[in-house]
């Protein structure tokens, strides 16, 4: 899964971003956890994982791992192409989901890039350089299909379609609140890979004193809250600032820290937490002596595409899938006590993996 982070200067992108990648790299000694600056892998913190290792004496581990990329240069009138503009555009158009940093903090010493902390008017300038950046590329698409259209009836009918969504587009709005109704024009519309189409988590960034769960929301974050739910967008709250002190300690100082403050959960985990629910996914796992590994998946995978993930020769000469679940594994204490329980299913084609499965893939090769 990849994430693009975007969000105005000044708004605490870099130190998310950094704090981010090195609590992630960190703390499950991720081997590429830096491809380039702006591009951070971070093992994805699942126990299981951990606890699944341990019963397997697993020689690797191997978490699900996010990769992050920080989209710095999504300023103003980059859809008009000015600076580096329509690269960052380019590189928005290849994340899963757009991770957009919010500031939801006072703090004279920061300059605001448009003067004062609005998060509503920030959230308004990223999305008009993505609508721009859209319109632009359905332009390219009706003329296109404009030039075939004569001869063609489904062109046309795309040509028409299309207009209607550019239309959308032009008064402001976000092609995902565009509604289709009809299941060919859907595809159309996915053939576009627009920007706005693609799921928005918001991260709003507050000062340290707003953080706890069971304080006050300020005004800020409460108003991208109400955007969000309009828009089916996922809110997280985050301090940037703690993250960064976060990253820098070791498990059980982390678990010190966050206590003291009220919390939970790192922004690293809320924040996976979320995309795994906004994108609909679940992790499967694999263990053995050699290794422990959790694989992401969309919810209401079957099995033999699950396989996939693994290696294609699995898919292929798929026969059937060994499952047990994870609770149960735990519970019992071991695969053969399992087994004797009858708690080890034989699933086979259709059978749609779930949450916390622990599979042994039966294939041909
Ligand atoms: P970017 O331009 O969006 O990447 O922003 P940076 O991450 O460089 O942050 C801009 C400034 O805001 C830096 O001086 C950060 O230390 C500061 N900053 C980031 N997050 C917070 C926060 O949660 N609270 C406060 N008060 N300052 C922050």
């Amino acid at each position: 899964m990849k994430l693009g982070i975007v969000g105005l200067p000044n708004v605490g992108k870099s130190t998310l971003f950094n704090s981010l990648t090195k609590a992630g790299a960190e703390s499950a000694n991720y081997p590429f956890c830096t491809i380039d600056p702006n591009v951070g892998i971070v093992a994805v913190p699942d126990s299981r994982v951990d606890h699944l290792a341990e019963m397997y004496h697993s020689k690797k581990v191997i978490p699900a791992a996010i990769e992050f990329v920080d989209i710095a240069g999504l300023v103003k009138g980059a859809s008009k192409g000015e600076g580096l503009g329509n690269q960052f555009l380019a590189n928005i158009r290849e994340v899963d989901a757009i991770v957009h940093v919010v500031r939801c903090f006072d703090d004279s010493n920061i300059v605001h890039v448009d003067g004062s902390v609005n998060p509503l008017r920030d959230i308004e300038t990223i999305n008009f350089e993505l609508i721009f950046s859209d319109i632009e590329v359905l332009d390219r698409r009706i003329a296109k299909s404009t030039r075939g259209a004569r001869n063609d009836k489904a062109l046309a009918h795309e040509v028409e379609f299309l207009k209607e969504v550019k239309a959308h587009l032009e008064d402001g709005k976000l092609a995902k609140t565009f509604v289709v109704e009809d299941e060919e024009d859907q595809l159309i519309l996915n053939s576009c890979n627009l920007l706005t189409v693609k799921p928005v988590i918001f991260a709003a960034n507050v000062n340290e004193d707003e953080l706890a769960e069971d304080g006050q929301e300020n005004d800020y974050v409460a108003a991208v809250r109400k955007y969000a739910e309009d828009v089916d967008a996922k809110v997280f709250v985050v301090c940037a600032q703690i993250e960064q002190e976060i990253a820098e300690l070791d498990d059980d100082e982390k678990k010190e820290f966050l206590e003291d403050l009220g919390l939970k959960e790192s922004g690293l985990e809320k924040l996976i937490a979320a995309s795994y629910s906004l994108l609909g996914l679940i992790s499967f796992l694999t263990s053995g002596e050699d290794e422990t590994r959790a694989w992401t998946i969309k919810k209401g995978t079957k099995a033999p595409q699950a396989a996939g993930k693994i290696h294609s020769d699995f898919e292929r000469g798929f026969i059937c899938a060994e499952v047990v679940s994870y609770d149960d594994l735990m519970e019992n204490g071991s695969m053969h006590a399992c087994k004797e329980k009858g708690l080890v299913r034989q699933e086979g084609k259709e059978y749609v993996v779930k949450d916390g499965d622990i599979i042994v893939f039966r294939f041909n090769v």
